[in-house]
């Protein structure tokens, strides 16, 4: 504000001295706006490019996919942390753990951020995924009797899954199994039904695929196959078996 105009609105108010008084000089900010506080979470870049999965997944999907829908549950459960004491410092997953204490957008939005974190890494560029460690393929044979009865079982989740969710193979603590959630829901979640670390998970919302495969989610199950990250699969079950 200009001298003049500041001496003017100080005699507005009644609290100049003497109106002929010499403006105080003015002072030197030592201060600069403080720095906005660090967002409780974030969205990692994908670790491929967007046209990496194609022709399983097509650039325009997997854009649309990272930089709006997760995007939007990152913001959306930074927005649920700060307004909610009880959640500042915890990690997601103990977030998950205790999700029914909670608002319904800490379930939706914790849970989309979670799953689709998870989602990124368990893919991979055709031929680039690796394939099942030993361990894994016998558990595989010994719960589900062979590699082809798994993936059935998987694809059977994800295509009955009615609406929006998941399909998921999860180590229980003493077995793999198949299961689906709906929504952002994961097994993860204290009031799931069936509880286990996720070991393999697919999206089957209609944003993971509707474009390019309009409502044959079937067809997106089976390609899917071609571009899961086995190595991940494998990392993630010899962490949850150690
Ligand atoms: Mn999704």
């Amino acid at each position: 504000m200009p001298a003049v105009v500041r001496i003017a609105a100080a005699l507005a108010l009644g609290l100049a001295g003497p109106a002929l008084a010499a403006p105080a000089p003015a002072v030197p900010a030592v201060t600069t706006a403080p720095a906005p506080a660090a967002e409780p979470f974030s969205l990692a870049p994908l670790p491929y490019a967007f046209e990496a999965l194609e022709p399983a997944i097509d650039s325009q999907t997997m854009r649309i996919h990272h930089g709006r829908h997760h995007q939007g549950y990152v913001n959306n459960l930074n927005a649920a942390v700060k307004a909610t004491p009880a959640l500042q410092g915890k990690s997601l997953e103990a977030i998950m753990a205790e999700v029914q204490n909670y608002p319904p957008a800490v379930r939706n939005n914790g849970g989309g951020h979670y799953n689709h974190t998870l989602f990124w890494s368990l893919m991979a560029p055709p031929g680039q995924g690796g394939e099942p460690s030993a361990a894994l393929a016998a558990q595989i044979q010994k719960d589900f009797g062979s590699m082809q009865a798994f993936k059935d079982a998987f694809q059977a989740a994800g295509a009955q899954r009615f609406g929006s969710g998941w399909a998921w193979l999860v180590w229980t603590g003493d077995r793999l199994a198949v299961t689906s959630t709906p929504n952002q829901d994961n097994p993860l979640m204290g009031d799931a039904p069936v509880k286990g670390a996720p070991v393999i998970a697919n999206d089957v919302w209609e944003h993971a695929y509707y474009l390019k495969y309009q409502s044959n989610r079937g067809a997106y199950l089976t390609n899917w196959w071609s571009v899961l990250n086995w190595n991940e699969a494998n990392r993630l079950f010899a962490a949850a078996t150690r």
